[in-house]
C-alpha cells in the first residue's frame, strides 16, 4: 500500500459535504445522488482510530463494488445504491487522486435506522450474551453451542440499532427492528439479509473464506416503495471473515478483519478509549488481513487492483 492514509477527503467546495461517518465522507453531487468516498479512516467498537491505513478506504470501495455485481448476477430483483464509480465532472482534475478507487456515486436514499445484521457463527458480542442468558439478541437459541459453532438452524437475523454519532450500537430482537422500521418493512429487510447473506456466504466459502457474520443497510426508494441494498457490503469493516482452512470449533478464530485490531484494543486496555494511535505493526497487520481477503473474494492481487490493470 502507498505510504500515507488519506484520513480525511478535501475536495475543495467543488461538492457540497453532506456528512462525515465514522470511516465515509458524503458529498452530494445533486439532489438524488451522494459521493460516497470511503476515507482510510479505521474504527474499532464505535471508536476512530487517530491514524489511518493507507488505502484501507479505495479497497472497501472496490471490495463492495465487486459484491454489488456478484450479488446482483445472483439476485436479479436485487436493487443497489450504486450508480457508478466515475468521479463527476464538477470535481476538478487535481482532486481526482484523492478520489481514485475511493468513491462511489450513489443513490441519495432514506435510510432505515437499523442495522441489519445476519449471524451464520456464534461469535462476538453474541457469543458474550450466549454464555450469560442462553440468548442471541435476545432470541433463543439451542443449548450446548460452542464458541465459533454454526447456528444449527442456519443463520439468524439479528439486528442493531444504528447509534448517533458518539453512541454505541445496541444488540436488539428483531421484534425491536420491527417497532422502530414498521411491520410493513420488517419482514421484508430480514428476508433480504437472510438472502444476501446466504449468497455471499456460499461466493465467500468456495474461495476459502467463512463470513461469520455480518452487517447490512438498506435504505428506501420513496417513488417504487422498494428496499435499496446501501453503504458498503460485506467487506472486512462491515463482517468478520474466517480462514476455512483454519476453522476450528470451541475457540477464537483467526481473521482477515479487525478483529487483530480489536484484539490488540482489548489487550492493551484501550477498548472503547477516545484518540488511540495504532502502532505500526497493527496498522501494517491489519492491512495485510484486509488485503488478503480481497484477493481471495475478487480473485485478483490488490495491487493490481490498485493500479487498473485487473
Ligand atoms: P455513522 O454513520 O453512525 O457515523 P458509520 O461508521 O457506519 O456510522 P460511515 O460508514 O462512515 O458511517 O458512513 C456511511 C454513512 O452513509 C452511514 O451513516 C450510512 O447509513 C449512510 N449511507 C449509506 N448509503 C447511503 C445512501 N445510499 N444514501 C444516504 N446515506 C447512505
Ligand atoms: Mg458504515
Amino acid at each position: 500500500m502507498a505510504a500515507s492514509a488519506i484520513t480525511e477527503s478535501d475536495l475543495k467546495g467543488s461538492l457540497p459535504l453532506v456528512a462525515r461517518g465514522k470511516v465515509r465522507d458524503l458529498y452530494a453531487v445533486d439532489d438524488q445522488t451522494l459521493l460516497f468516498v470511503a476515507s482510510d479512516r479505521i474504527s474499532a467498537y464505535d471508536v476512530i482510530m487517530q491514524n489511518g491505513i493507507p488505502n484501507k478506504g479505495a479497497l472497501l470501495n472496490l471490495l463492495s463494488a465487486h459484491w454489488f455485481a456478484v450479488l446482483t448476477d445472483a439476485i436479479p430483483d436485487l436493487r443497489t445504491h450504486l450508480v457508478s464509480l466515475a468521479i463527476p465532472s464538477s470535481v476538478p482534475k487535481h482532486i481526482h487522486p484523492q478520489l481514485q478507487n475511493r468513491s462511489m456515486q450513489v443513490r441519495r436514499l432514506q435510510i432505515f435506522p437499523i442495522e441489519a445484521i445476519v449471524r451464520g457463527y456464534i461469535t462476538g458480542s453474541a457469543w458474550k450474551e450466549y454464555q450469560k442468558s442462553g440468548t442471541v439478541h435476545g432470541i433463543k437459541v439451542p443449548e450446548g453451542l460452542r464458541e465459533s459453532e454454526e447456528f444449527p438452524g442456519g443463520a439468524i437475523y439479528t439486528p442493531s440499532t444504528k447509534a448517533e454519532a458518539g453512541k454505541n450500537d445496541e444488540n436488539i430482537h428483531p421484534d425491536a427492528a420491527a417497532a422502530i422500521v414498521g411491520e410493513k418493512y420488517a419482514k421484508r429487510i430480514e428476508e433480504l439479509a437472510l438472502k444476501l447473506y446466504k449468497t455471499a456466504k456460499s461466493y465467500a466459502k468456495e474461495r476459502g473464506i467463512i463470513i461469520a457474520d455480518t452487517k447490512f443497510e438498506f435504505g428506501l426508494d420513496p417513488a417504487t416503495d422498494e428496499i435499496v441494498l446501501v453503504d458498503e457490503v460485506l467487506t472486512p469493516d462491515s463482517s468478520r471473515f474466517w480462514p476455512a482452512a483454519s476453522y476450528a470449533i470451541g475457540q477464537g478464530q483467526d481473521s482477515f478483519d479487525k478483529q487483530f485490531l480489536r484484539d490488540w484494543l482489548t489487550n492493551s486496555g484501550l477498548k472503547g478509549k477516545e484518540g488511540v494511535s495504532m502502532p505500526e505493526e497493527i496498522a501494517k497487520q491489519t492491512a495485510e488481513k484486509y488485503q488478503e481477503a480481497f484477493e481471495r473474494l475478487v480473485g485478483h492481487k490488490w495491487a493490481d487492483a490498485l493500479t487498473g490493470k485487473s
